[in-house]
């Protein structure tokens, strides 16, 4: 810009100069340097228009000297940066555009109204929609009841499972995810595959334990009747044969226990299953199994029970997952600990909760508890007869009534199992598929 600006004063130097000369001559110096002063002017005005005329930075004729220029090449640089950004910014939005559309999984962006108002490929494929279906509402197209009710409940923080709309024997797991100030994005993803895969896992080890049951219990029934025969073995071979009774009772427990879990993954609880349950009898019965597997131990086993409380519920389910719970708390608490149980009316439901002053667990085996197989001290669980099943036992029959178990515990203090069942306890598939999907484990 200096140049710019010695090349301007020169010219306005030389004019006035060269007028003033030229006036000389004359013997009007004053008239010739006005008449130089109107000279570079004029001049100043031509490359003034001429910068106006290129200030679009379209014309790319030479710019013209002096600041005028100055001023033009500074416009023109500009220019050119911005369209360089633009052509970068273009060619971005465009990648993110052709990969958004490539996306396997279908997603739509809804607007506040449920309008639809960007799609990718999938989402054709998938939801049966098109681009010609943009400003149309979304459950036009996904027609089915659970979704409407889906939409109606807490969709943010529930994935869907349904059917294709497309093709009913495809199976999409949907989520609704909210983002900006007003929209929100549909994803659906086909897990067709996914849940077929499942459904072979779970036929698998229910089909294996059911074949090792009948065996089992024809070798459980011999080494009973050798066990009954034991005066005339000698103490090894009675240390072998009472050994072979416990193993072969372990081994029963795994394969009832995964067949009990096999049957509440795999079933969808009915209605007609459901009855009022007298939980407050209920618990009594388990009191007093706890008694007794308590034994020597002699644990204190308090109870706080309502006995007016009852609830919605399939009996053998809720036995099974309260005795577990309560099993577990004389098998984790030491000789002569206390255990106590409670059945109680809470703001948020009704509440069943099992806490004693045991072992304790540490945290980050907390989230995994509940997961086939999972213990914290594998001996101690089977010294305990444990089968690592418990608790997915559990997991499953509260999602089956629409509940949730929370676990609080510290290490060498003990530990509180709450099982929430929340005031509006419905059977409904629709809730036990939702907390399905979200639980389902590895
Ligand atoms: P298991 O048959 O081994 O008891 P569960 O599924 O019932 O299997 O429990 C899983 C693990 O959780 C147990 O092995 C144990 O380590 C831990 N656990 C369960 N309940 C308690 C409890 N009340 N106190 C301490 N640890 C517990």
């Amino acid at each position: 810009m200096r140049d710019a600006w010695v090349q301007e004063y020169s010219l306005l130097v030389l004019a006035a100069g060269g007028g003033a000369l030229i006036g000389a001559v004359f013997e009007a110096v004053l008239a010739g340097l006005v008449l130089g002063l109107l000279i570079y002017v004029l001049f100043l005005h031509l490359r003034l228009g001429r910068l106006l005329r290129n200030s679009t930075g379209h014309n790319w004729a030479s710019p013209p000297i002096g600041v005028p220029g100055a001023i033009q090449g500074r416009v023109r640089r500009a220019w050119r940066r911005w369209f360089a950004r633009q052509h970068r910014l273009i060619g971005l939005l465009r990648r993110y555009h052709d990969s958004a559309m490539s996306i396997p999984d279908a997603t739509v962006v809804l607007n506040q109204k449920l309008e639809i108002e960007w799609l990718n490929r999938a989402a054709t494929d998938v939801f049966g929609v098109g681009r010609r279906d943009r400003g149309l509402r979304i459950d036009g197209f996904l027609r089915s009841p659970s979704f409407g009710e889906w939409l109606r409940q807490d969709p943010f923080d529930h994935v869907l499972e349904i059917a294709s709309p497309v093709d009913e024997s495809r199976q999409l797991s949907l989520r609704l995810q909210p983002y900006g100030d007003d929209r929100m994005l549909l994803v659906g993803r086909d897990i067709t595959a996914l849940q077929r895969l499942q459904a072979v896992r779970q036929d698998f080890v229910a089909n294996v334990s059911h074949e090792l049951r009948t065996p089992l219990t024809v070798l459980a029934g011999y080494v009973e009747t050798l066990n009954d025969m034991a005066d005339e073995f000698d103490p090894q071979m009675r240390r072998i044969l009472l050994n072979m009774q416990q193993q072969g009772e372990r081994m029963r427990r795994i394969v009832e226990d995964l067949l009990l879990l096999s049957r509440l993954e795999t079933t969808v609880p009915q209605e007609s299953q459901f009855e009022d349950v007298p939980v407050a009898d209920l618990l009594e019965g388990i009191a007093h199994d706890a008694d007794l597997l308590s034994g020597e131990d002699r644990h204190v086993i308090a109870r706080e029970i309502d006995p007016t409380l009852r609830m919605r519920g399939i009996t053998r389910e809720l036995q099974s997952a309260f005795s577990n719970l309560v099993f577990n708390a004389v098998k984790y608490t030491p000789a002569g600990g206390h255990i106590t149980l409670r059945w109680r009316l809470a703001p948020e439901g009704r509440v069943f909760e099992v806490v004693d002053t045991g072992l304790g667990i540490d945290r980050q085996h907390i989230p995994r508890l509940t997961e086939r197989f999972y213990r914290v001290d594998v001996g101690r669980s089977r010294s305990r007869g444990g089968t690592g099943l418990g608790l997915a036992i559990v997991k499953h029959v509260l999602l089956r009534h629409g509940g949730r178990l929370e676990i609080e515990s510290e290490l060498g203090r003990g530990s509180c199992f709450r099982c929430v069942f929340p005031e509006k306890l419905e059977s409904s598939t629709l809730s036990y598929k939702f907390n399905n999907a979200v639980m389902n484990e590895p």
